[in-house]
């Protein structure tokens, strides 16, 4: 019988499939890894359970204990379906900017949700870290997986994202495309692909143009999920061989197009990652292989990406919608 004795026991080992629409003829081969397809609907799951693990080995938490984390987004959905069928509480402190549905989400799998103002410093004692950072002294019991400076986050990726591309493809990917958020999944994968492949894949890392991993000033950006205005550690520079941007309004037409042409309703990040890796394989030959990795599906972003009156009121042109590739030509 094939039965999963809990639901996060079907956490990774998400599917490649080909891109058939999209790419340019002549060029490279796109493969997308499809990360939705995790129980909690991200990449993220993957380090959620790592994470925990971790902190029950190194006795951080114990049984009764509570989970606190500022994270308003799939690192909570993770979160808190790893703490649920292991019987923790979890508290996540979100800024008041985050959309109603995600605090729903969130709630709905168990979790309790403290809802900050988004509109103070850093600093300021109502930031959402600095009462993240209160609750964990004030609670007894309190963890903070903290996603930005916790390793287990690359190492979930460096043993299980990289190892399932590598085998998938029977070690005939040549390059891998990976959005940065954290920089865990593309330090965790990409390391793990350049080990096994003696330096042969190259990893490219992709952020939205206002994210400073590749240099640049910082500057606010509408894609969600990517792009930092520093170096977290979960972030190793040595690991990408580049780092590609990219314009909102590219990532948004790809995102749209990738629903509409490959039936692969995704993020705004994954439209990123593959306008970055579509780009890319159009340089590249028939004999190439390009992974691309797509982080989360896109019902979280139905009011915005999928709405043509967000999209014209933020001053994205959605005419080209259908045109393969006119908006890259
Ligand atoms: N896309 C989305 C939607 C995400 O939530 C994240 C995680 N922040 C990423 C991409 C990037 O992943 P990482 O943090 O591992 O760099």
């Amino acid at each position: 019988m094939r039965i999963a004795a809990s639901i996060t026991e079907l956490i990774g080992n998400t599917p490649l499939v080909e891109l058939h629409s999209l790419p340019r003829e002549g060029g490279a081969r796109v493969v997308a890894k499809v990360e939705y397809l995790n129980p909690g609907g991200s990449v993220k799951d993957r380090i959620a359970e790592r994470i925990l693990d971790a902190a029950e080995a190194a006795g951080q938490l114990h049984p009764g204990g509570t989970i606190v984390e500022p994270t308003s987004g799939n690192t909570g959905v993770g979160l808190a379906l790893a703490a649920q069928h292991r019987g923790y509480r979890c508290i996540f402190v979100v800024p008041d900017k985050v959309g109603d549905e995600k605090i729903r989400v969130l709630r709905a799998y168990g979790a309790e949700v403290v809802i900050n103002p988004a509109a103070v410093a850093t600093d300021d004692p109502r930031s959402y870290n600095s009462v993240a950072a209160r609750l964990v002294a004030e609670t007894p019991g309190a963890f903070m997986p903290n996603q930005f400076d916790n390793a287990n986050g690359p190492a979930a990726h460096y043993d299980t994202t990289g190892p399932e591309i590598w085998r998938d493809t029977e070690g005939t990917v040549t390059h891998v495309v990976i959005g940065v958020g954290t920089g865990g999944t593309v330090t965790g994968t990409g390391r793990y692909l350049h080990d096994v492949s003696n330096g042969a894949v190259e990893v490219v890392g992709v952020e939205p143009v206002g994210s400073i991993y590749g240099g640049g000033e910082a500057h606010p950006y509408l894609v969600e999920g990517v792009g930092e205005d520093f170096f977290p550690p979960t972030y190793d520079s040595q690991v990408p061989d580049r780092i590609v941007k990219v314009t909102d309004a590219d990532a948004f037409a790809t995102t749209r197009c990738l629903a509409a042409e490959e039936g692969l309703l995704v993020g705004g990040s994954s439209g990123m990652a593959a306008a970055a890796a579509l780009e890319l394989a159009a340089t590249l030959s028939p004999d190439d292989l390009v992974v691309v990795i797509l982080p989360d599906g896109g019902r979280g972003y139905l009011n915005k990406i999928f709405d043509d009156n967000w999209m014209h009121a933020s001053g994205f042109d959605t005419t080209h919608d259908t045109a393969t590739n006119t908006d890259r030509a």
